[in-house]
């Protein structure tokens, strides 16, 4: 059977703004349902690299918690703590970078708890038994909570093609160790020739497994934990993934932590991406490109499978930006239909978050489109 997946586009007017339009988006898709009186519900969003502007508008938060308030449910808004060093590595940072980008109680109408404690190190174990992970290790908070709402910022990123509801729960729940985890068939490597000696990278790498020798950055791979933050720093773009062996790897590894995170939400969570300002890397850079394609609209549904898929296919649909990064990686991207992540990331193969989460049982790529 097909799963749902409610549409509403930007389109507004006096007797209908978009605010009441995202309430109406959320509870048609079972927002009541997923949540009893009293129920502690964890509004799980990403909070916005400072310096990042792309991130989810606060006010389209504050909309979701008072739907969630009226359904009788005691929302918080939440995130784990980053495995890189940047403006969300512990929980004051954490909080503050928040706060920074608008996410305050004042505006949000909600309190800020940090998954996974002030280092990282605040996590539950859950048991899966999947092909990858026996167990993962999950934000405490997140676990404790009675439901979970998604709330994810769609656009591409760098190591999954895309970035949507499996991301924000699977990568974005994890504790630091989960993290790791799940980075952990991440080794990038050096090309030399590209490599001039800046030291940039080594300066930045928290664990030290960068050493220079000769001028050239070495990466010492038994040191490396694969937190990808030297490949964004290296402006020569000399430090690259070794994509055909890491990238199916660390997707099935996101999808098994989604998992997780979900074993004790069974009819307890809903997922909403917001199709907007839809940029090329995520929101977990401190600067963002100027989007893709046109702002669309929002998503919503009970199954993470099912929205992911209609979100790429809506991105994709779209013909692209021409102010857009899309020009230059590939005129191919271009056009209305043409694979917008792939050209974007060729080495990515994103389809592949997709089966295998649908092979692993998490939900469905087939689906309906019900504009409301
Ligand atoms: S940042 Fe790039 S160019 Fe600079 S040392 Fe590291 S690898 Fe080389
Ligand atoms: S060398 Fe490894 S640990 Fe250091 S920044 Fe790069 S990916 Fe992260």
């Amino acid at each position: 059977m097909k799963s749902q997946v409610y549409f509403i586009d930007f389109r507004a007017s006096y007797k209908e703004n978009f605010l009441k339009k995202l309430d109406r988006l959320i509870k048609k898709a079972g927002l009541e349902n997923c949540i009893q009186k009293r129920d502690l519900v964890a509004v799980k969003l990403h909070f916005g690299e400072s310096g990042n502007t792309a991130f989810i508008r606060p006010v389209y938060i504050r909309q979701a918690v008072q739907s969630i308030k009226d359904c009788g449910g005691s929302p918080f808004l939440t995130d784990a703590n980053t495995l890189y060093a940047g403006t969300r590595g512990d929980a004051p940072l954490h909080l503050i970078t928040a706060i920074t980008n608008g996410f305050d109680y004042a505006v949000a109408g909600a309190p800020l708890i940090i998954a996974d404690g002030l280092r990282g190190r605040t996590e539950t174990a859950v048991e899966i038994n999947g092909n990858r992970f026996q167990q993962v290790y999950i934000g405490s908070e997140i676990i404790q909570a009675d439901a979970i709402i998604s709330i994810a910022h769609f656009k591409g990123h760098e190591l999954s093609g895309f970035g949507g509801a499996i991301k924000n729960v699977g990568m974005g729940s994890a504790s630091r160790r989960g993290k790791l985890a799940q980075h952990s068939g991440v080794s990038p490597k050096v090309k030399e020739k590209k490599c001039i000696g800046c030291e940039q990278c080594a300066d930045h790498c928290v664990e030290q497994a960068i050493e220079m020798i000769d001028e050239k950055a070495f990466i010492h791979p038994e040191k490396c934990i694969g937190c990808g933050e030297c490949i964004l720093i290296c402006e020569n773009n000399a430090i690259q993934i070794q994509w055909n062996l890491n990238i199916p790897v660390f997707l099935e590894s996101m999808v098994e932590y989604c998992a997780g995170v979900l074993k004790n939400k069974s009819g307890k969570a809903l997922y909403v991406n917001i199709i907007n300002h839809v940029s090329p890397a995520c929101d977990c850079v401190p600067y963002n490109d100027a989007p893709i394609v046109r702002d669309i609209g929002v998503v919503a549904s009970t199954d993470p499978v099912a929205i992911d898929q209609a979100s790429v296919d809506l991105v994709n649909r779209e013909p692209a930006l021409s102010g857009s990064c899309m020009g230059s990686h590939s005129e191919d991207g271009m056009a209305a239909g043409a694979d917008k992540f792939r050209a974007i990331y060729p080495k990515v193969d994103w389809s592949h978050q997709l089966e295998y989460a649908e092979k692993i049982g998490l939900g469905s790529r087939d689906y309906e489109l019900v504009t409301i």
